[in-house]
């Protein structure tokens, strides 16, 4: 591949770059769950009976293959959950039912949908934990009715091989079960700051989202993807693939060389903190942890985690960090659903019940949740903080420190990411010791303009000059009280943006941690007077 200019001999697509990296290799989409054709007439009711038994058969083969490449990779829970599924689809009463349907003159596909059916209606009778597990036979039947009629797997593809995963979006379940065989991310969807984009980058997985033209590119191409600029390269040879590949190591093997805290050239401390989802997401490089985003640790979980189950979670971080962390309170609703708390439907989420506003419909949660963080912080010994997302007024504030407080965690903060609380920074700064910026919600509710819309981005570029001011108020608020204010959004791991916001007056960058060596460099590169004078020219 030419240096000058990242296009293949197929050409080149663009979107938006969302994760820094560059990565190559076979394209592989994931599939969606197959439309079951009208029925068709039978003509050897017995050959439409084998072609069920054959699918159930690959289904359960797949899965067990699966179950064995997790228990093989150390994933126990996942293995378990894989075998119990391919028991399921491995039932012979499961098996008999679609046979009888298909001596019946079904053909085979509908046979299988209709024996699942039966399957799902028999437990969703039974109530309670089997009902929830009603649901879970979805994606079997997507799998069995897919291999009856020839079509590729829906759900994650699992080639065997190194690829570039293709997706008309990716749920946050999705992206958090990625395994180690993907290269880099392409979504048709998704906007720069929706948690696939997140999830992508605490990964230090190269990703574009927002490329709806990628859709007719066929499975198999072989791709560059740039995570930066956006741009893919179609029809790479496997040579060139591979050269790709090996100059990001080199890359990212230089960034990784520099270490130490951060400092704009003159010697200004910034801290450059690491954002992370689950203590897999840590890597050594960052001094501390600035957001630690707990939503993501349950995800897909449709019964709530234990007193016990949350405490060892937060403990396994808290052992393995380097420095302090700042737990976030969970943050549910709108883009980041979670099944366990069983919140209503609404009409407009992303201004409804989301964040630290979940407390109004379910009280206990959070509380049960400090107790876990607290109990963690004491067991391990670790300089453990909180803070709340979504927090709208200065009561709010006080109300969730006081709380905290009385958990026994000492460091209480909020983060900043509705107007209205960036306008009360000062009062907020009464009740809590620190602040911390969301900038990918506060752009959203700045600009009204949807986190997750590819077609809003201008409005969400973090240099937006109405986001900036609200920054910098929530910064010389930080000044006036000689406490921290720091900004865990996604544009604190720009480079391009992070030394603006230390001109801004911001005292630490959480970021993925994959963008901490980038950020370092930045700041290195530039003095503070340097940093205040492009904060100065963005603010006008
Ligand atoms: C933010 O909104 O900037 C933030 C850090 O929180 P999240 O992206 O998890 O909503
Ligand atoms: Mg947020």
């Amino acid at each position: 591949m030419p240096e000058t200019g990242w296009a293949g001999p197929g050409g080149r697509l663009s979107g938006l770059g969302v994760s820094q990296g560059r990565a190559a290799g076979p394209l592989v989409r994931m599939a969606g769950p197959p439309s079951l054709p009208a029925p068709r007439p039978v003509a050897d009711p017995e050959a439409e009976a084998a072609t069920a038994v054959k699918a159930l058969e690959a289904v359960t083969a797949d899965l067990n293959r699966r179950a064995a490449a997790a228990r093989t990779g150390g994933g126990g829970e996942a293995a378990e959950i894989l075998e119990a599924l391919a028991m399921i689809a491995d039932d012979p009463m499961l098996r008999e039912e679609a046979e009888t349907r298909a001596r019946g003159g079904a053909d085979a596909a509908h046979a299988l949908e209709a024996a699942f059916n039966g399957h799902q209606d028999a437990l969703a009778a039974l109530g309670g934990y089997l009902a929830e597990r009603a649901a879970d036979l979805d994606d079997l039947k997507h799998r069995a009715v897919a291999a009856a009629l020839g079509l590729p797997v829906p759900g994650l593809p699992d080639p065997g091989h190194p690829y570039v995963l293709v997706a008309g979006d990716l749920s946050p379940a999705d992206t958090a079960g990625l395994g180690p065989d993907v290269l880099a991310l392409i979504t048709e969807r998704g906007g720069p700051t929706s948690h696939t984009a997140i999830l992508a980058r605490a990964r230090g997985l190269p990703a574009v989202v927002a490329c709806p033209a990628v859709a007719d590119v066929p499975d198999g191409t072989i791709v560059g993807v740039d995570g930066a600029s956006g741009e893919i390269a179609l029809g790479l040879t496997p040579e060139q693939a591979a050269e790709v590949m090996e100059r990001d190591r080199a890359e990212r093997a230089r960034l990784a060389a520099a270490t130490g805290p951060g400092r704009t050239a003159d010697g200004h401390p910034v801290r450059l903190l690491a954002n992370i989802g689950s203590a897999a997401d840590l890597r050594p490089g960052a001094e501390g942890v600035g957001l630690f985003r707990t939503e993501f640790l349950f995800l897909d979980r449709k019964q709530p985690p234990s007193p016990e189950e949350q405490t060892a979670a937060y403990a396994e971080v808290f052992e393995r960090a380097e420095g302090p962390v700042i737990v976030r309170t969970l943050d549910a609703g709108t883009d980041k659903p979670l099944p366990f708390l069983g919140l209503p439907e609404e009409p407009n989420p992303a201004l409804g019940v989301r964040g630290l506003r979940v407390d109004r419909l379910l009280p206990g949660v959070l509380d049960a949740q400090l107790a876990a963080i607290a109990e963690a912080a004491r067991a391990t010994g670790a300089d453990v903080r909180v803070m709340a997302p979504m927090v709208t007024t200065p009561a709010e504030a006080a109300d969730f420190a006081r709380r905290a407080r009385a958990a026994g965690i000492a460091q209480v903060g909020v983060m900043v990411e509705v107007p209205a609380a960036a306008l009360r920074a000062v009062q907020l700064l009464r009740e809590v010791d620190f602040l911390s910026i969301g900038t990918n919600d506060l752009a959203q509710y700045t600009f009204a303009a949807d986190r997750q819309h590819p077609a809003l981005a201008d409005l969400l570029d973090p240099r937006q000059p109405a986001l900036l001011g609200l920054i910098e108020a929530c910064a010389a608020a930080g000044r006036a009280a000689g406490k921290p204010v720091g900004v865990c959004g996604e544009a604190a791991g720009d480079p391009a943006v992070a030394p603006l916001l230390v001109g801004l007056g911001v005292t630490s960058l959480s970021m993925a941690p994959s963008c901490v060596p980038l950020v370092r460099e930045a700041l290195a590169g530039l003095t503070l007077e340097e940093c205040r004078e492009l904060a100065r020219e963005a603010l006008a």
